[in-house]
């Protein structure tokens, strides 16, 4: 018996990527929305409400992406809507301080105690940037240690991966970045003490911080082994190296204090991002007294920004940290729990491979019989296959990343139906592909 193959019509979407190619280069601001690495023109948005997002076309999808990590409330939560609104009439940006800043800072204070000051900033890639500066400024080195497949953000020192797999000297991944500076970027691979202790052991007394995603999540998502962060925590204290922890996508997300309220390591530094908006521009950095008291006024370490810690801003955050409670986070892991079974089990019926990794509300279906655990493994993942899921999901109402190597989103407006629905099509598009 033939199934009924489902169509999308997209032409709006279509015209309006042709003018914004014309204007925009690649027709977006931010790269992975141009679906370049699932093939296909991209959409374009119009509203969105709940778990539900909907396109020019009037097409409706179930969303998995909920603007890549900040809308841990869904879209357009009533109560928030209605405080921006109250917001907006009352002055968009003063350029001066607001009690609103004081607020949430105590709050994030609150939340991660680790966060001993805070510097409110635009954007994660913001955060990362000055954080950076920071840990030089204060250890009076230049070099930084990332990982492999870890993102955090475009600032010029931060892309950077390592040729296949060789723990070297930074090369840059993108053009414009000055080899020089590329160099001072050490990359080490994920879950690999072994290969940090190495660096450390070769740049004696150079090395200012490790920085990490303490669960990565950009490149899919991969857990921190046990130990891992411990370890870093350990060799950092060693060798007089400030430890940050990149909670832009985690903070807030795998639980009220992060990653580091969950496992119980602490960072000297913290990098917010995303949910500490609440779907606004609004980021932070962050930490130990003696380290934050560096940044400008109180100490020299110029970072200013002129719409940094706006009124609405400010707002959104609030809303969205104030209304992070308890059941939230145990609905969340339910729901979490049950998209994981559905996506593993709907696999096996149709005879696909697949690892689903999941941490918090963000999860991952890597296309490959490998467990994922660093940038290596996470690479074996076919991505024409997921290419071809994306595809078929999108005809079946299911908006996700359009990329293997991005972390799939739930939210407190999902429901128990709506993974019910994703597990269903996802069944549908693995035997349709
Ligand atoms: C999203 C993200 C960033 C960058 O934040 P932007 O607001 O996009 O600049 C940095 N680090 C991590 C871990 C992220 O997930």
């Amino acid at each position: 018996m033939a199934t009924r193959t489902p169509t999308l019509r997209t032409t709006k979407s279509a015209r309006l990527y042709d003018r914004a190619s014309a204007i925009l280069p690649g027709g977006v601001d931010s790269p992975v929305r141009a679906f370049r690495a699932v093939g296909g023109a991209p959409l374009f948005m119009r509203r969105a409400r709940g778990s539900r997002i909907e396109d020019a076309d009037g097409n409706r999808y179930i969303d998995c992406v909920m603007s890549w990590g900040p809308l841990i409330h869904g879209h357009a939560p009533r109560g928030l809507v209605k405080a921006l609104a109250a917001a907006t009439r009352e002055g968009t940006s003063f350029g001066a301080s607001i009690e609103l800043e004081v607020k949430l800072g105590e709050r994030v204070r609150r939340l991660m105690p680790a966060v001993e000051r805070v510097r409110f900033v635009n954007s994660g890639t913001e955060a990362t940037m000055s954080a950076a500066r920071v840990a030089r400024a204060f250890t009076r080195r230049d070099r930084i240690v990332k990982f492999e497949g870890c993102y955090h953000g475009h600032a010029d020192g931060f892309l950077v991966q390592a040729g296949s797999g060789a723990l070297t000297l930074g090369v840059p991944t993108s053009p414009g970045v000055p080899d020089a500076l590329a160099a001072l970027t050490l990359v080490a691979r994920y879950n690999d003490l072994e290969s940090v202790d190495r660096l450390f052991a070769g740049h004696t007394g150079e090395i200012a911080a490790v920085i990490v995603e303490p669960a990565a999540g950009n490149m899919g998502v991969v857990l921190p082994e046990p130990g891992f962060l411990q370890g870093l925590r350990d060799l950092c204290t060693k060798h007089g190296a400030l430890l940050v922890f990149d909670e832009v996508m985690t903070g807030f997300r795998v639980g009220p204090g992060g990653v580091q309220g969950a496992v119980h390591v602490t960072p000297d530094l913290t990098c917010l991002g995303k949910i500490i908006g609440g779907g606004l521009p609004c980021a932070a950095y962050g930490g130990r007294r003696d380290v934050m008291e560096m940044v400008a006024p109180a100490g020299p370490v110029y970072q200013a920004g002129t719409l940094s810690g706006n009124p609405l801003a400010m707002t959104a955050g609030l809303w969205s940290l104030e209304h992070l409670t308890a059941r939230l986070y145990r609905d969340l892991a339910r729901l979490t729990q049950q998209l994981v079974e559905g996506l593993a089990g709907a696999a096996r019926e149709a005879g696909v491979a697949l690892q689903v990794n999941a941490m918090g509300s963000m999860v991952t279906p890597f296309f490959t019989d490998r467990p994922v655990r660093d940038y290596e493994s996470a690479t074996s993942a076919d991505t024409a296959r997921y290419g071809a899921f994306f595809r078929e999901m999108l005809k079946r109402g299911v908006y996700l990343p359009p990329s293997q190597f991005e972390a799939w989103f739930l939210s407190a407006a999902h429901t128990p139906r709506d993974i019910r629905a994703i597990a269903a099509a996802t069944f549908d598009a693995m035997r349709a592909m």
